[in-house]
């Protein structure tokens, strides 16, 4: 997986890197903040990634580098529901600008005491109750729009 710092221009889907501000592109050769989350907002970002929308659909499973022998689980089940891990991506607009995370952002802090910039944090228990037309509109007034594969 490519590696961006948290906060830095995402550069990985090729368009909107001056408005796509990267989350949780963690490797293991580089430190990352670790640290308590609350649990609204692990439960906030559960429910977005549950259906995130995306611009696009990427195929295959990415494994976790952190998890020695399991390289991680493809699929986190919590609570109601289950999410897909290492596949999709998760975009949060955040006014003019919005956030993007690989979904294995979520067993980052869950298994790896991964510590998210607390503006993702408000931006994610924002916009979890958003309807995903809501969302749609927001990412296609900053120019994001869904691409046909
Ligand atoms: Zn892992």
């Amino acid at each position: 997986m490519a590696y961006f710092e948290d906060m830095s221009p995402c550069t990985y889907f090729g368009n909107w890197s001056d408005r796509l501000v990267s989350i949780g592109w963690l490797v293991p050769e580089k430190e990352f903040e670790t640290g308590d989350v609350s649990k609204d907002f692990f439960d906030a970002l559960f429910s977005m990634l549950k259906k995130p929308w995306q611009p696009f659909v990427t195929a295959g499973h990415e494994p976790c580098r952190f998890c020695r022998f399991t390289h991680g689980t493809a699929m986190l089940r919590y609570l109601d529901g289950e999410v897909s891990i290492g596949t999709n991506n998760l975009f949060v607009p955040d006014g003019e600008r919005a956030f993007v995370a690989p979904s294995s952002i979520i067993h980052y802090i869950d298994s790896h005491r991964y510590q998210p910039p607390a503006e993702f944090q408000a931006a994610v228990l924002r916009e979890s109750s958003s309807s995903s037309i809501d969302l749609f509109k927001k990412m296609k007034s900053l120019g994001i729009t869904q691409q046909q594969a």
